[in-house]
Parts: structure tokens; C-alpha cells; sequence
């Protein structure tokens, strides 16, 4: 450990922190909080992926988005049916039918729901309904709303504020968890800023450094943090490679006829083809985005879908091979250069027990070593080629 200046401020700096949030702040011996909802976990290894429509408009339109999103591999269903509008004219939700409409359409497909409690009055009634309470960013400084969901049983969304820093987001959590809930998950979606090109600009910084300084989740919206649904896909993959533990992302089957927030909706097939691209970068980034709970829970006579997910992995299996070889064709010049033989018994068997090393009931250990045995072998049969 380096002991300069610097590094001393900064553990002072965490000190601070903690002292002045310490039901949220990061300890540095425990591990992250996993929020649990049914069988899932928010904070673990899995990456999760809540979708939906923004707004609850009718029972087809729910059930289609329902379908869509579970058949894709998405974990949890959003939409609101209380919706915080800029405008007092604005389509402001159905309400309580629209709650109805909500966990009728999570029953039907296995996925538990999330959607914004826009009041503290109405607290009881929409934790009957959803499985996760969203407080939106309008309403990250309601510390009346906050105080009554420490005490709502149910796990709390918690948006960040469009103006809010980092220290006043985690503040606001603090409240939550204060007040009885330690069940808080965190969701950057975007800031104000001079950009006007996107609705929002989506703080990544944020998720970086809330998963270093907090031990809640830490999800993030790159629907609402752009406003666009082309960049829709791009943002999620950013966050995740930021550090997100999962992403929540407005989805709709019509949303060119959206009654909120339809040009940031993905359409279903836009949200399969992201998940599959998520599917494919979230091992490179130390992250599962299992099919297993949704699989065995539901999803899938879709044979198409699963093996255009196979094919994807396979493309990014390739690319990192190819990627493999070459750094072992730079490696094989040195060994060259140094008079060293191309082949290395002793270093194959090392990178054998390595791999073998992270072997799991999937993969066990006897068929890790035969996959790389093979791999090396290819390996080396290249170099050779190319010396
Ligand atoms: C929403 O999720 O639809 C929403 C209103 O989000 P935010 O509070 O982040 O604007
Ligand atoms: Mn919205």
C-alpha cells in the first residue's frame, strides 16, 4: 500500500463519508448488500434487467410487454400507474387499476414488479400490489415518502434526483434505511445538463463511484438518461461495463403510440436484440445474465430465441480466441527472440490448474482442463505456423 499523502486524504475522505451516512456507506470488509425479491438477488453476481412500459395503459398492451420482455430474459416488469408528469395535462397514470393491471400481468408471466409510489399517503396501497417500490427522481427529497418506506416491508427503488449530487443521493437512502428498510437499491438515470442533444446526460461516473462508496445495488436507466432509443442499448452495455449491477429500461409494444416517454421505449424486438448483446458482455465483465431463473421458470418454448443467444456467445467466444492467439503470437516472438522454446510444459500445466481452479457444478474441472488443453494445442499450432 502506497502511503502518500493522497491516499491517506482519501481514507480520511471515506471516514468522512461514513460517519455522515454509515447505514450506507461501504464497510471495507463486507461484502455488497443483495437485495432479494422472490428467488432473485439484486447486488450478486447476476446482472438484472427490469422492463417495461413506462406508464400501465391497458391490459394488452401489459400482457404483450409482459410476454415480450419475460420470452427475452428480462427478470423484472415495470410500469407506472402513477406517473410524475411535467404537465398537469399530461396522461398522469390509472392508478390503482392500473397497479391491478401491473401484478395481473407479472402473475401471468413469473416476474415479480416494480412501480412508483409517487406519495407517502399512498404507500400502503401500491406495496399490496408491487414487489419493489420505485421513488422517482422528482421525489428523491420527499423525506416524507422516504421515511414511510422504511416502514413499507418491500424492497425501495430509488431514483436519483435530476439535480442531485452523489452525497444528497446517498443521503436520501440513508433515510430509507434509517427508517427501518435496509432493502434499497440505487438507480442512476440521467442529470441535467447544458446537452440538450439527449434528454439527460447519464452520470457513469456515478455508477462507478456509488459502487465504490455504497454497499446497495446500483443500477442504472438509460432510458430516461438519454431520452432516445437508439442509444438506448449502447448506454445499458456502458453501464454495466461501469459497474452496474442491472439496468431498468422502458419498453412497449406500440411505442410510437406510447402515452409516456415513447421515444425512449424500445420496441419488443429492440429489447430482445439488447439482451442478447448483454447476454454476450456480461462474463467479460464478471457478470452472469442467467437465463436459469427465468428458464426454469418460464421462458422457453422460444427455441429461436435461445439459440440466436447461442450464436451470439459463440461469436464473442471467437473473437476473444482470436484475441487469445495473438497475444500468444506476440508472447511466441519473445520466447523466440530469447532462444526459448514455443512450447512450455510447465506453464500449460499452470494455466490448466487456473482454469480448472474456477470450475463450478456447469463446468467441472476435468472438462475445463480438456477445453483448454485443446485451446493451448490450437494455440501453439498457429504460432508455429506463423514462426
Ligand atoms: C419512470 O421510471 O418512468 C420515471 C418517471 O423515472 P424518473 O423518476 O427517473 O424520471
Ligand atoms: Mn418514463
Amino acid at each position: 500500500m502506497s502511503t502518500t499523502p493522497l491516499s491517506n486524504a482519501s481514507s480520511t475522505d471515506e471516514a468522512e463519508r461514513a460517519a455522515r451516512h454509515p447505514l450506507v456507506s461501504r464497510c471495507p470488509h463486507r461484502a455488497g448488500t443483495r437485495v432479494r425479491i422472490g428467488p432473485l438477488e439484486i447486488g450478486g453476481d447476476g446482472l438484472v434487467v427490469i422492463a417495461g412500459p413506462c406508464a400501465v395503459e391497458s391490459e394488452v398492451q401489459m400482457r404483450e410487454a409482459a410476454a415480450a420482455v419475460s420470452a427475452a430474459g428480462a427478470q423484472l416488469l415495470r410500469g407506472g400507474a402513477f406517473k410524475p408528469r411535467t404537465s398537469p395535462y399530461s396522461f398522469q397514470g390509472l392508478g390503482e387499476p392500473g397497479l391491478q393491471l401491473l401484478a395481473a400481468a407479472g402473475r401471468e408471466y413469473g416476474l415479480p414488479v416494480v412501480t412508483e409510489v409517487l406519495s407517502e399517503s399512498d404507500v400502503p396501497l401500491v406495496a399490496h400490489y408491487a414487489d419493489v417500490l420505485q421513488v422517482g427522481a422528482r421525489n428523491m427529497q420527499n423525506f416524507a415518502l422516504l421515511k414511510a418506506l422504511g416502514k413499507a416491508g418491500k424492497p425501495v427503488l430509488l431514483k436519483r434526483g435530476l439535480a442531485a449530487t452523489l452525497e444528497e443521493f446517498l443521503l436520501a437512502a440513508e433515510y430509507i434505511v434509517q427508517a427501518g428498510n435496509p432493502d434499497v437499491i440505487l438507480c442512476e438515470r440521467g442529470i441535467r445538463s447544458f446537452e440538450t442533444a439527449t434528454r439527460n446526460t447519464l452520470d457513469l461516473n456515478a455508477v462507478a463511484l456509488l459502487k465504490q462508496w455504497t454497499h446497495l445495488p446500483v443500477l442504472a436507466d438509460p432510458s430516461h438518461g438519454t431520452g432516445r432509443r437508439a442509444l438506448v442499448a449502447s448506454m445499458a452495455k456502458a453501464a454495466v461495463t461501469a459497474g452496474a449491477d442491472g439496468i431498468i429500461v422502458e419498453v412497449h409494444p406500440d411505442p410510437e403510440h406510447a402515452r409516456s416517454d415513447g421515444d425512449q421505449s424500445l420496441h419488443l424486438g429492440e429489447f430482445a436484440a439488447m439482451m442478447h448483446e448483454l447476454a454476450c458482455l456480461a462474463p467479460l465483465v464478471g457478470r452472469r445474465l442467467s437465463p436459469e431463473v427465468a428458464a426454469a421458470a418460464r421462458c422457453s418454448n422460444d427455441l429461436q430465441g435461445w439459440r440466436e443467444r447461442i450464436n451470439c456467445m459463440d461469436e464473442a467466444l471467437v473473437r476473444l480466441l482470436r484475441e487469445r492467439v495473438r497475444v500468444a503470437h506476440c508472447l511466441g516472438e519473445r520466447k523466440l527472440a530469447a532462444g526459448l522454446p514455443l512450447k512450455a510444459p510447465e506453464r500449460e500445466a499452470e494455466v490448466l490448474e487456473r482454469v480448472a481452479a474456477m470450475a463450478d457444478a456447469t463446468l467441472p474441472p476435468e472438462s475445463l482442463r480438456r477445453v483448454f488443453r485443446v485451446i493451448m494445442d490450437e494455440t501453439l499450432e498457429s504460432e508455429r505456423a506463423a514462426a
